[in-house]
């Protein structure tokens, strides 16, 4: 089978690889219709991700037709149309238990090695996955596979972002970072009818923010907007989508006191200097999130099919899988917003 190859940094190849085939009897294969690029797949592509182990395919974000399942595979059938969980859960485990399932013992991101224990991924024709009866959602027929895409990473993670920073109607939200998960919380708050400002360097970044209904400003300009915007005292929660430590610290300053600061960017710093003084006097909140598929994929799924959420508009590139290095080069130096491969 066809599949994208990532066998060093910044060395992607579409290569000829043996199709994989079920080796547990909870496994699946599914032959993949579409899969996406994520922020997340630059970090091995730039050699940034710890004991991974290139020669591996990428992708944590697809959607396919399941043609394969094992003897123990319930409720998910050969011809479903199918979306991952960017992660596995094997559902017996003490934390699988809990309902923390992005914490399970025994999770592996597809597509990725090092910080959990090697999966392929679904850049490729055909992909194995594990515990297929919790690692795939059957889709409907009216939610298109360019908005399912969506559900298997990046559009819980806004989701967990927004939800977990308690936003509601009237709130105002500063969304810093406008890349494809920041875009996620922004179409997610935007929903709840919260007022949306994003802050973004990029202008294609900013366009988009705007075509979907939020104010869009530049980095700059954000600290003088929102003091004047609220007289002084800030917003009611800012969402760290960047995964930049400048964005972090500039957070604490656009939060009013008592706001709550909610991360869903990236972070893999061992040290960061938190102004504690700022925290103390504002009694700031702040919250790391990873998306959880698994417990909001179903809502969200609903809500995509009543009409409400339209992550597919954050799609800004559909290449032939052919076209990898192109989707990764021009995804990498932020021409593609968003990218998904066809197979
Ligand atoms: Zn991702
Ligand atoms: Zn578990």
């Amino acid at each position: 089978m066809k599949a994208v190859i990532l066998s060093g940094p910044e060395q992607i190849s579409v290569e000829e690889v043996d199709t994989p085939t079920v080796q547990f009897p909870t496994d699946a294969i599914v032959k993949v219709s579409h899969s996406a690029v994520c922020g997340a797949d630059l970090l091995p592509f730039h050699g940034h991700t710890p004991g991974f182990e290139f020669g591996m395919i990428p992708g944590h974000e697809f959607v396919g037709e399941v043609v394969e399942v094992g003897s123990e595979v319930d409720g998910i059938s050969v011809g479903d149309r199918v979306v991952n969980t960017s992660m596995t859960s094997c559902g017996t485990c003490s934390e699988c238990a809990a309902e923390r399932w992005t914490q399970c013992t025994t999770r592996s991101l597809f597509g990725y090695s090092g910080v959990y224990p090697k999966l392929d991924g679904g850049q490729a024709e055909y992909v194995r996955v594990p515990n297929a009866a919790r690692s795939l959602l059957a889709l409907p027929e009216e939610v298109s596979s360019e908005d399912a895409l969506f559900l298997a990473d990046i559009l819980p993670t806004g989701y967990a972002g927004v939800d977990n920073a308690g936003v509601t109607e009237g709130d105002l939200l500063v969304v810093q970072g406008a890349g494809p998960v920041g875009l996620m919380a922004v179409i997610v708050a935007l929903s709840r009818g919260a007022r949306v400002v994003v802050v973004d360097g990029v202008d294609a970044r900013r366009e988009l923010a705007t075509e979907l209904g939020a104010t869009a400003i530049t980095p700059q300009e954000a600290r003088d907007y929102i003091d004047t915007l609220t007289d002084g005292v800030g917003a009611d929660c800012v969402i760290e989508a960047s995964g930049s430590i400048p964005a972090l610290k500039d957070a604490l300053h656009l939060a009013r006191p008592q706001g709550i600061i909610s991360v869903i960017g990236a972070h893999f710093e061992n040290d960061f200097p938190l102004d504690n003084g700022v925290m103390f006097e504002k009694e700031l909140t702040l919250k790391f999130n990873i998306g959880n598929p698994f417990k909001t994929r179903e809502l969200l799924l609903e809500a995509i099919r009543r009409g409400e959420l339209k992550p597919g508009r954050v799609l800004t590139h559909v290449l032939p899988a052919d076209d990898a290095v192109e989707a990764y080069t021009k995804f990498d130096n932020k021409e593609f917003t968003k990218v998904a491969l066809t197979y």
